[in-house]
């Protein structure tokens, strides 16, 4: 698999790479614009070129952008959703400028919307989004951690929003630590097939474009997003190998959204490269 990290951009995208390159990350995500925002970014076309022509030197490809968390395509609110959509679409434009083939995005959360209704909302701003994607650009959408009413909380769910709205360019990122809290036990090699398994089933693996690889200290289906190191929570070393052990899975992209600072940047991707090695070494 290629594994890279999520990286700060705060100062500025030659920083942000050279900190992935030295870390040993042969991807990275970012965020476009304030996570906390519903402020677009702002497209500056030559900023973008340089950041694509820095990742091409350093070998990072291929690049994920994460879009802001107040996204919530299934609200009943018009201006929510209406603003949720606009950061879409700045994030898939800025995407297309930038050579970055990933947009990664949360569905956000049904309220106290019927879910049929939260669903089919969901899937029209799906579509209306997708209407406009640009060639080379894909919009992923990640599994949530399946608290109370927030979507995508099951591999059965994203699935159906898949089929439902039939999109070449719409693909599904799996977060290890939102999958175990959702209750996927994914800590064993007999628990990462079962997993694998039902993935391929209901949303099919070539449709699932990325993994976010992160350890978690939440308890089995606990339904809380919290991130932690890797091989220092309950996926553990043991889920993570089983994972980069799966040939199905080896063209797959995989991205460190662990907490910390730089030094425990470089302290996860030395695990979990560790581990890749060791898998890579067996017979
Ligand atoms: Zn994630
Ligand atoms: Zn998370």
């Amino acid at each position: 698999m290629r594994i890279g990290l999520h990286v700060r951009v705060a100062g500025g995208y030659a920083q942000a790479v050279a900190h992935a390159k030295a870390v040993g990350a042969s991807a990275m995500q970012v965020f476009s614009t304030n996570p906390r925002s519903y402020r677009p970014s702002v497209v500056n076309a030559s900023v973008l070129n340089d950041f694509a022509a820095l990742r091409r030197e350093a070998g990072i490809d291929p690049c994920v952008t994460h879009t802001p968390y107040l996204v919530n395509l299934a609200s009943a609110d018009e201006k929510i959703l209406e603003g949720s959509v606009r950061l879409l679409e700045s994030d898939l434009a800025v995407a297309a400028l930038g050579g970055i083939r990933y947009v990664n995005t949360h569905l956000g959360s049904y309220g106290k919307r019927e879910r049929h209704e939260g669903f089919t909302g969901i899937c029209r701003a799906l579509e209306g989004v997708l209407g406009g994607i640009a060639p080379g650009v894909s919009l992923v959408m990640e599994n949530s951690a399946g608290a109370g009413a927030l979507a995508g909380g099951t591999l059965e769910e994203l699935g159906r929003f898949v089929k439902a709205v039939d999109h070449p360019q719409l693909g599904v990122c799996l977060d290890t630590a939102h999958a175990w809290a959702a209750g996927y036990e994914i800590n064993t090699a007999a628990g990462v097939d079962r997993f694998v398994y039902e993935a391929a089933e209901t949303i099919g693996l070539d449709r699932i474009a990325l993994f976010h690889f992160n350890d978690t200290q939440v308890p089995l289906g606990g339904n809380r997003d919290r991130h932690w190191h890797i091989g220092e929570g309950n996926v553990g070393v043991e889920g993570f190998r089983a994972l980069l052990a799966r040939p199905e899975l080896r063209e797959k992209t995989a991205i460190l959204e662990t907490p910390g600072s730089d030094d425990d940047d470089a302290r996860n991707m030395q695990a979990i490269l560790t581990i890749a090695l060791g898998v890579a070494e067996l017979p």
